[in-house]
């Protein structure tokens, strides 16, 4: 007989299986990212039709059959609805997603990652901080646990201090001065260079303090996405709305 398991988890995103069925991918805080089926849930009247929504954040009974588990049970823990009431918030939150489900493997556990996650969650569900600076404090975290720590001070070719522009170095994934550009580099603005360090220095509950242009943040936010689409060999699709 296959044990039940409960786990803690968000719901990441989730696609139409069979004729009632859902495929919903969670991370959990126990496995890591994990996929799942959902049995019978597109009624209207389905018990767990809360349980495939993104964002759904509750304490899921799970079995493993075969290669998927299989959701038999969840408790709400909280849905974040407010994310969904303003649109560019939903996108910004939705990119929050999309980032944790691209940085790790299935069935790989990362408790900090899942506390990083929620915590940025709520910080725009409910302190009422600006989202873009969120998501730009989020990406910022995101580069250093994956291990392409930004290097604020000196170039990461020539270790000289940077004068002028900064270019991103997609096939490194590292910041190179203007003497260092090479073919295949980004340029970012001066300013949302100064912004991710700030960011980098900054704790989430401080982000209310940061006065920058949205366009700024959002620069920090889709320079980091196409650091992370080389990286990673993955298309971050919420990119795009942002
Ligand atoms: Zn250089």
């Amino acid at each position: 007989m296959t044990e039940t398991q409960i786990v803690k988890g968000i719901v990441l995103s989730s696609f139409d299986y069979k004729e009632k069925d859902k495929l919903v991918e969670v991370f959990t805080l126990e496995f890591g990212k994990i996929t799942a089926v959902l049995k019978g849930c597109k009624s209207p009247n389905a018990k767990l039709k809360f349980a495939f929504q993104p964002f759904c954040f509750a304490e899921f009974s799970i079995v493993k059959l075969g290669k998927f588990y299989q959701i038999i049970d969840a408790k709400l823990i909280d849905s974040f609805f407010d994310l969904t009431l303003d649109l560019n918030t939903y996108y910004l939150s939705s990119l929050i997603l999309e980032l944790v489900s691209v940085s790790v493997e299935f069935e790989e556990q990362n408790p900090y990652l899942f506390l990083l996650c929620i915590n940025a969650l709520k910080h725009v569900c409910y302190d009422n901080l600006p989202a873009d600076l969120v998501v730009a404090k989020f990406c910022e975290d995101i580069m250093n646990m994956l291990g392409y720590k930004i290097n604020y001070q000196t170039c990461s070719n020539c270790g000289m201090p940077y004068l002028g522009k900064v270019y991103l170095n997609l096939d490194s994934g590292a910041f190179v001065c203007q003497a260092c550009k090479s073919e295949n580099c980004l340029q970012i603005s001066n300013q949302a260079f100064s912004l991710l360090k700030i960011l980098s220095n900054t704790e989430y509950d401080r982000l209310g303090s940061i006065k920058i242009p949205s366009s700024v943040a959002r620069e920090c936010i889709l320079t980091i996405c196409q650091n992370l689409e080389h990286r990673l060999f993955k298309i971050i699709h919420s990119a795009k709305f942002i």
